[in-house]
């Protein structure tokens, strides 16, 4: 089968590899109908990660169960599903009290929990940037979806980024009527920004300087603040009568970057301890990786210099971490079939698995408007 491939930094080809097949029990293949390019995808292909060459990418995919084997109980051959981008065993202390983010059985790697499909450091999963998927326990990983083609292009954001825009939310502890703001308007930023709206925030402010980013925010009722014109806490500040939000969302990671492109990890942190009010949340859910083979020595990336003071002194909460999809996936799917949630807002380009490198040149350079880009594996 054909599959896009990791060659090495800024490097990604569609190739011929190892077709996805029933390695145990419990498995499923999945044939995918549409697999996403997240920017998480972009750590790796910018060579930050220490992801190896050969690795199958592709986390956010669902697609029609090709396939089961004799262990699966309930998924069954024709199934439409969106898969989780974590890989779950789902019954270690973690996948059974809602955590399978942090599932203890699953990633291999030394003092690492939680696995996931085509990414570095989280287990052996190839991932689904490909035309088939091998999901482990198939049962309690996959998230059935209604037959058909309907709702293609939002039910493709269950497998990440909406539920992961969400967590960020809830991390955060936003209640009705607060005021949000999300730093980071890529895709992450965009789905928290829209769930702050769904969960009753008053007002939502989002944070970037990709104006076609900055104006998607505009579209969901949003207020875009623009990082080149000026420093993004005095402009919340001065829109909030000098009050700030009540909560905050990270959804930009280790990479952040200034208004002249130069990568500060710190920045966001600091930006969002300054501009949420006393006893405030923030939820980070973009990602900090404690190596970074793109730094002289990479294990300063563990060390990020924050203003923990100022955090701590304003009585700050703050909560981390990969989303755990199959917490909120199942409501979220409810809330798009009911037609109160239309996630697909993002999507920008749909192209087929041969097109990938290119579209993840152009999403890496965030040119031309690329946003979400979705691959059609199977046309
Ligand atoms: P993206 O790269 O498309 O978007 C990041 C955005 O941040 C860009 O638009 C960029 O212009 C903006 N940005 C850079 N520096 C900034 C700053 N100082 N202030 C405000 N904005 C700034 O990526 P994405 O797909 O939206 O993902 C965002 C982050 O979320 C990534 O780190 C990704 O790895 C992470 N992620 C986490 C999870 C999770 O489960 N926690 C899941 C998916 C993605
Ligand atoms: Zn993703």
């Amino acid at each position: 089968m054909k599959g896009l491939v990791y060659r090495g930094t800024k490097q990604v080809a569609v190739e011929e590899v190892p077709d996805a097949r029933i390695v145990d029990a419990g498995d499923a293949v999945i044939r995918l109908t549409t697999s996403n390019i997240c920017g998480s995808d972009l750590h790796m292909y910018e060579g930050r990660t220490s992801v190896e060459q050969g690795k199958v990418l592709g986390h956010e995919n669902m697609g029609v169960v090709e396939e089961v084997g004799p262990g699966a109980q309930f998924v069954k051959v024709g199934d439409r599903v969106s898969v989780p981008f974590n890989v779950g065993c789902g019954s270690c202390r973690n996948c059974t009290s809602g955590w399978s983010s942090f599932c203890t059985r699953m990633n291999p790697t030394e003092g690492m929990d939680g696995a996931a499909y085509g990414y570095a450091g989280m287990g052996p999963y190839d991932g689904g940037q490909a035309e088939f998927l091998r999901v482990p326990h198939a049962d309690f990983n996959l998230l059935n979806l209604p037959q058909g083609n309907d709702f293609e292009n939002d039910f493709t954001m269950l497998s990440d980024i909406f539920p992961t825009g969400w967590h960020g939310v809830q991390l955060s502890g936003m209640q009705p009527g607060d005021r949000v703001a999300v730093f980071g308007g890529g895709p992450v930023g965009l789905m928290a920004a829209y769930s702050a709206m769904l969960c009753g925030a008053s007002e939502v402010y989002v944070v970037d300087r990709v104006a076609d980013r900055l104006k998607l925010a505009g579209s969901i009722g949003a207020t875009g603040i623009d990082l080149s014109a000026g420093d993004a806490v005095e402009q919340i500040l001065d829109k909030t009568g000098g009050h700030g939000v009540d909560r905050g969302v990270e959804a930009v990671g280790f990479q952040a970057h200034d208004g002249a492109g130069e990568e500060h990890p710190e920045l966001t942190l600091d930006n969002l301890v300054n501009v949420v009010r006393t006893t405030g949340g923030i939820g980070v859910i973009g990602v900090y990786v404690p190596t970074d083979p793109g730094l002289d020595e990479p294990t300063k990336a563990d060390r990020v210099g924050w203003q923990y003071g100022t955090f701590f002194t304003k009585g700050q909460s703050m909560g981390t971490g990969q989303a755990p999809v199959k917490r909120y996936n199942r409501a979220l799917r409810d809330l798009i079939i009911a037609g109160r949630a239309t996630p697909s807002f993002i999507v920008s380009h749909e192209i087929a698995l041969e097109a990938a490198p290119d579209a993840y040149d152009k999403f890496d350079r965030r040119v031309d408007g690329y946003t979400k880009v979705l691959l059609k594996p199977h046309g």
